[in-house]
């Protein structure tokens, strides 16, 4: 797509955070699923419901722009992602894989914060009050989720994975 002006900026940021969120809530009930730990369990659940939540909100920002959702590939999502299933799969499941996961899942968190930290800021520019709030909401549900995954790892799994330090 052709970028010319700030508001082309702020919808094909849009268009990638749409293919972003879209490609976490496929991700995120197999992270649950791959997590030893109950608690971390929980905070994968509870993440994937607030992410189709941030789903809806970029929908209503389509909405309100009188455009149509579409998405344009999140090449760094598809990458961390796949960052993720790696962890599942080399490693069994157990606290050191929890460990794994959330290093992952810190990266995504970051990711997302730094993407609407700009899309807001955009928007903000633009005078798209609106938008701004909305992206607000998801912005601190963004950052909720990295201090709650960092605070699992700090209160719980790095503690059991030292048991793996000298395998
Ligand atoms: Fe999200
Ligand atoms: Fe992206
Ligand atoms: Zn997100
Ligand atoms: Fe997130």
């Amino acid at each position: 797509m052709k970028i010319e002006s700030m508001r082309d900026l702020f919808f094909e940021q849009i268009q990638d955070l749409y293919d972003a969120e879209q490609r976490l809530t496929k991700a995120l009930p197999k992270m649950a699923e791959a997590s030893s730990s109950p608690e971390l369990r929980g905070a994968f659940e509870s993440h994937l419901s607030e992410t189709k939540g941030q789903v809806t909100r970029l929908e209503r920002i389509f909405e309100e722009l009188g455009e149509s959702p579409k998405t344009t590939t999140c090449d760094a999502m598809k990458g961390l992602i796949k960052e993720g299933d790696s962890m599942a799969s080399d490693i069994d499941k157990s606290p050191l894989r929890d460990a794994g996961l959330i290093a992952a899942a810190n990266r995504v968190e970051h990711y997302e914060i730094a993407a609407y930290g700009s899309v807001r800021a955009f928007a903000h520019i633009l005078g798209m009050d609106w938008a701004v709030s909305l992206l607000d909401q998801t912005l601190n549900e963004e950052k909720a989720a990295d201090q709650k995954l960092t605070r699992i790892a700090e209160n719980l799994i790095n503690e059991e994975a030292r048991q793996f330090v000298h395998r």
